[in-house]
């Protein structure tokens, strides 16, 4: 494989993540305790700008996948507001914040950056990636001020 054909697809290193959508996001990995959360970031470029909790089907402490019904709402949600997925999240209740086994083995969406919450550290720990097969890559999370209220600003 050719580095510079690798370069072209790396995506932002960089994800920028209002502080309401970054305390959601924690609130939703508290609240489904002792399971995993999951769910989606989107918006555009490296900006955050909405959440989208999944409801995680396997309902286990130390595995997910996304129910369907919420990933598909999610997507014509995200299509209908010209939003881009720009992150997955899920949480580790009981360990680091690093990718598991499990997570590299069962990456289906390839290079979108991936955020885990470890609950396992008070307070939580959150940390982005890109997964390769057998590696990974660390990205830096930008927790942000929230944007002006709607209706103070015209977003299109
Ligand atoms: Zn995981």
């Amino acid at each position: 494989m050719n580095v510079l054909a690798d370069q072209r697809e790396l995506p932002p290193v960089r994800l920028h993540i209002p502080r309401s959508v970054w305390a959601n996001m924690l609130d939703h990995a508290r609240r489904v305790l002792p399971e995993e959360c999951c769910g989606l970031l989107a918006g555009h470029g490296s900006q955050c700008s909405r959440l989208y909790e999944l409801e995680n089907a396997d309902h286990s402490p130390v595995r997910y996948s996304a129910e369907p019904r919420s990933l598909i709402a999610a997507f014509r949600d995200m299509r209908e507001r010209g939003l881009e997925l720009l992150a997955i999240y899920h949480s580790h209740p009981t360990s680091a914040a690093v990718p598991s086994r499990t997570d590299l083995a069962e990456n289906y969406y390839g290079t979108v950056p991936r955020i885990i919450i470890s609950l396992a550290v008070n307070p939580p720990e959150v940390r982005g990636y890109v997964l390769h097969p057998d590696r990974w890559q660390e990205i830096e999370l930008v927790v942000v001020a929230d944007p002006p209220a709607r209706g103070s600003i015209i977003d299109y």
